[in-house]
Parts: C-alpha cells; structure tokens; sequence
C-alpha cells in the first residue's frame, strides 16, 4: 500500500515542520488538506502550489486547533481522511509561577487537545475507508523535560500517551497511530523561542544555539523537516503495518543522553 492516491490531513500546515511533511506526502502522490487559522491568500496559493508542483489535490481548510468545533469540522471539510497528522503546536517558557495561565491553556489546547478531537472524527472516517495511519508530532520533550517549559512538556508527553491509546483502540483494524519526537529543527517555532532563551539566560544567540539548544542534540545539527516527512512516509508504509502505539524519536541523539 502505498500513501498515492490517499487522502492526508495536516494540521498547522502553513509552515515549519506540518509544510515539510506536507510535501513529502505530496511528493509521494498523496492529496493534501492544509490547515492553519490564518485564512490568508497565501495559504491557499501554497496549497495551489503543491497541487501543480506534484500532481495531486490540495486544499486549505482554515480551522483554529484552540477550538474543539474547528478540529472536528477540519476533517469534514477535507472530504476524506486516511492519514491524519497532528501538527499544530505552539510554545511559551516561562517558569511555572511566571507562566501566564492564558499561555498553559492555549498551548494545552492546540498541542494535545486539538490531536483528541481531531482523532476523534477522522477514527470513524477511516474505519469506513477500511484503512488508516495517525502520526502525532511529538518532541523529545514527549519523553523528556526541559525547566520552564511546563505546559509543553506537559501536552507533548500527553499526545504520547494519547497516541498509545489510540493503537490500543485500533489493534485490531488496519489503523495505526505512532508519535514522532523530534528533537530540535530550525522552524519559526524555534527561531521563536531563541530570543526568550537568550533573555532567561543572559546569552547571544550565538550562545543559545550551541549551548543551549544543542547541549541536548549530540549531533550539534538541527533535524530537518525533509526528515521528519521522510519518517512520515515509513509509518505510512506496509513495512510499519505492526509498528502502532510506539514513538519514533528523530533527535540526534537527545533521548540517548
Ligand atoms: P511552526 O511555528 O513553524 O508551525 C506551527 C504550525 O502550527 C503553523 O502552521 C501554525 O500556523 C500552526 N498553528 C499554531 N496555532 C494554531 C492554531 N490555533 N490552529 C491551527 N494551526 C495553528 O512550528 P514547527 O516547529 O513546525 O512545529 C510544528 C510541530 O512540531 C509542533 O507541534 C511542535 O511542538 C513540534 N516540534 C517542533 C520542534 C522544532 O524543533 N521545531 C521539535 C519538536 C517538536
């Protein structure tokens, strides 16, 4: 089996890591469903431009991962769901008497709760097609923690354990659903946090980078979204049909240390 001709729904697929394996999906004859709660002109010339630059269908579907409505809708407008990726995420570090409570809410929202109502609706769409893949985008921090970044260690090692369950609940049918962690990759989502880290620490951003970010990643070099798409695919293959419930760390190393 192969992803050509499948129906892939990406969430927070706009840029970084969701635009990335958007593209391998694409690039391996997959049709896409974009999505983020933007709404702008170029979201939908991005989707346009997938669908000519691979020859497959590709749609923008607007829909706010904070909002447990917009997550169900988001699988019915794609039309279809055989995979189902669960992207969408966004970060805050602050330590936890600091952290706003606004910030923990939206970033358990969007980054755990949006994969359980997404999951939710795309399960039976998928039983109905008789096949399916979920992969969850994770992070080393799904298995691992870092001071002050609560909320998000929080919801990222609660879509690992979503993502058992969610195996466990489909052992029996020709559905997976894996987590992948990775560790850091060079996307807005980090260039974001650089300046936050460097004022927590006192550091130049040269300094974040090195030692900080990649005191984690023994490797010393970002994971690319090229990869992460790449890991994408083999969950999607008939040679990972067993593989379910499990995670799949792309971390240069981090989770060995
Ligand atoms: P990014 O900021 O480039 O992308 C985040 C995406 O989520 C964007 O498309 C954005 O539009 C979307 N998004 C944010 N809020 C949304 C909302 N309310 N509704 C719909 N979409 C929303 O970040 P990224 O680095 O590509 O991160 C993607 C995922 O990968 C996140 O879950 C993140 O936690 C995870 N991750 C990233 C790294 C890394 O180093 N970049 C490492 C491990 C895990």
């Amino acid at each position: 089996m192969s992803v050509a001709g499948k129906t892939a729904i990406i969430t927070g697929s706009n840029s970084g890591i969701g635009l990335g394996v958007a593209r391998e999906l694409a690039k391996a004859g997959a049709n896409i469903t974009l999505n983020s709660f933007t709404d702008s002109e170029e979201d939908h010339t991005l989707a346009a431009s997938l669908a000519s630059e691979f020859g497959v269908t590709a749609n923008y579907v607007r829909a706010d991962m904070s909002n447990p409505d917009d997550c169900r809708a988001l699988i019915e407008a794609a039309g279809g769901c055989d995979i189902l990726i669960n992207n969408a995420g966004i970060q805050h570090v602050a330590s936890i008497p600091d952290f706003a409570v606004e910030k923990w809410d939206a970033i358990i929202a969007i980054n755990l709760s949006s994969a359980f109502h997404t999951t939710a609706a795309a399960l039976p769409v998928m039983r109905e097609r008789g096949w399916g893949r979920v992969v969850n985008i994770a992070s080393a921090h799904g298995l691992t923690a870092s001071p002050f970044k609560s909320a998000y260690v929080a919801a990222k090692h609660g879509i690992v354990g979503l993502t058992k369950v969610t195996a466990l609940e489909t052992a029996e049918e020709p559905i997976t659903a894996n987590a992948i962690c990775p560790g850091y990759v060079l996307t807005p989502l980090v260039e974001a946090q650089i300046p936050d880290t460097m004022k927590e620490y006192g550091l130049s951003r040269e300094e974040v980078i090195r030692d900080v970010i990649m005191t984690r990643q023994p490797s010393k070099s970002f994971a690319t979204v090229e990869q992460l798409g790449g890991t994408t695919l083999y969950l999607c293959s008939d040679a990972a049909a067993q593989v379910t419930g499990t995670t799949i760390s792309v971390d240069g190393g981090w989770t060995a240390l």
